[in-house]
């Protein structure tokens, strides 16, 4: 009993290092100290779960080891390889995991503990294991955590396939694919009922995989008709979906921590689904339903020739420009990941500075293909976070800015979304980046970004086009810069 107590008060730590890491996510400075405050407290909650006799947990070591050491060595592996451009995809996947391991859990418990009992839910009443809760209450758990966790684990597979490009980021939608979704979700449901409630032995066991074939394939029918630039979005939710898999899975265990842990995942994945969709002004049914963006070039068709007029300057013509400038702010994009330029932004940003330029970086909310997305690649290049505005706080600024350096920005920037009602973007808050003196726009063609949409901003007067790889570019206006 005593160890009893003293793990559930580690659990407490553990859980008080969660909430003070994801409270420290909430800001630039601090987020690295936040993932690393939240880890300490998984590696925490790991260790009391294994050596803690009091929760009642037998142990196949050997498996243990086997699982710590292949998980581990996978996850270091693919954190070491993955690419800035390839993270949404990856943590797609890891969501997908987390959905999986729920399902697992929730399985192994049915088959392992109660399977062969003559009435499922009074024997989980009964249980003298420490369940949190038993009778249907326990039923429950099991079945929203095989559904949940199965849907989590599919759609997430979808959801990476688009977004490396595996699947066609335009929406696919199957023939009839309302009644599939219909029929898979509500045929699901029965046999969760039967499964939980009325059949017992091999009966619930073909219920149980039942309900999880349908709960794979809904997974898949309803991700399938979502476009590739609403991909993140779904990510974001997806992961809410694993955390309430995960809370699930521990009422079905009955372990405390993970009913925190996942409820945790689960609101905080809600609530980053609502700011993203806010930040696009779509709301989540509208980005549910399906239908909007696709393949980059493929949707709106803009291209080159429905552009007049446009200027377009060399790397010397831009570095004249930015040599006489007093302010200027950049604006990283998708394009600066794609480049990996945060590095050469930064050398450029500080050439600046020594000339008495006063130097900042705009940062649009869904900028990239993740959120914060642009925070972690100017963090990796040390940009002080001094320098580093959101959206509200710099977009009164450009007016009376000399120069603005976009690299690799487009959809964000687009005037577009404030001056035309009838925009695909329509109402989404952009970065006012054609009040300022001077852009300078970095990026390799006039191809339309991931709306697919046309930026009336290239054709501005005060715009230059700066065409090519924005790491190259910037790199040459350095020198011209530093020559100059
Ligand atoms: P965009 O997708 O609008 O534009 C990126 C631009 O980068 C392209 O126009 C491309 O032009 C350019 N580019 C690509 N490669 C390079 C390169 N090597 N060097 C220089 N430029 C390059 O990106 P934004 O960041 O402006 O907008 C993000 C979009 O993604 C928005 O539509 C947003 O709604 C969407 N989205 C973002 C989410 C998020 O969480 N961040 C979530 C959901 C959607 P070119 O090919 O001519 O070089």
């Amino acid at each position: 009993m005593e160890n009893f107590s003293f793990a559930q008060l580690l659990y407490l730590v553990a859980t008080a290092l969660f909430i003070m890491g994801i409270k420290k996510l909430s800001k630039v400075k601090t987020a690295r100290s936040g993932n690393a405050l939240a880890a300490v407290g998984m590696g925490l909650a790991i260790v009391i779960t294994l050596v803690a006799p009091g929760l009642g947990i037998k142990l196949n070591w050997p498996m243990v080891a086997m699982g710590c050491l292949g998980g581990g060595l996978l996850g270091l592996i693919m954190a070491k390889r993955v690419e800035m451009t390839g993270m949404p995809e990856l943590v797609a996947l890891l969501n997908g995991f987390g959905g999986l391991a729920s399902t697992f859990v929730a399985l192994s418990e049915f088959w392992g503990r109660y399977l062969g009992q003559t009435d499922l839910t009074a024997t989980a009443a009964s249980s003298d294991e420490g369940l949190l809760l038993g009778g249907a209450v326990w039923a429950v758990a099991i079945v929203l955590s095989v559904l949940v966790g199965t849907v989590t684990f599919t759609g997430s597979l979808m959801a990476m396939g688009k977004l490396s490009g595996r699947l066609s980021g335009n929406p696919i939608l199957l023939p009839g694919r309302h009644l599939i979704v219909a029929i898979v979700l509500f045929g699901g449901l029965y046999m969760g009922y039967l499964a939980g409630f009325s059949e017992v032995g091999d009966s619930a066991m073909y219920m149980i995989l039942g309900l999880t074939a349908c709960a794979a394939i809904f997974g898949v029918v309803s991700v399938l008709p979502i476009g590739g630039a609403d991909m993140p979005v779904v990510v974001s939710l997806l992961n809410s979906y694993s955390g309430i898999a995960a809370a699930m899975a521990g009422f079905v265990i009955g372990n405390s921590l993970l009913i925190v842990a996942g409820a945790l995942v689960g609101a905080s994945g809600m609530i980053l689904t609502v700011i993203m969709c806010k930040a696009m002004n779509r709301s989540l049914g509208n980005v549910l339903v399906g239908g909007f963006g696709g393949d980059a070039v493929a949707v709106g068709g803009a291209d080159a020739a429905d552009y007049e007029g446009v200027k377009s300057a060399g790397p010397e013509e831009a570095a004249m420009i930015l040599e006489a400038a007093t302010s200027v702010i950049f604006v990283p994009g998708y394009g600066m990941a794609v480049a990996q330029a945060q590095h050469v932004v930064k050398e450029l940003g500080e050439e600046l500075e020594a000339r008495g330029c006063k130097v900042s970086y705009a940062i649009h909310p869904v900028a990239g293909r993740m959120p914060g997305h642009m925070n972690v690649l100017l963090a990796e290049s040390d940009v002080p976070y001094e320098q580093l505005f959101e959206l509200e706080r710099i977009n009164g600024e450009f007016k009376t800015t000399d120069v603005t350096v976009i690299v690799g920005a487009n959809d964000v920037v687009n005037p577009e979304a404030i001056e035309n009602p009838a925009s695909p973007i329509a109402g989404m808050p952009i970065l006012n980046t054609h009040e300022s003196g001077t852009v300078l726009m970095i990026k390799r063609s006039l191809s339309p970004g991931y709306a697919g949409i046309k930026n009336p901003l290239f054709e501005r007067d005060n715009c230059y086009m700066c065409f090519g790889d924005g790491k190259a570019f910037i790199q040459e206006m350095l020198i011209e810069l530093k020559e100059g």
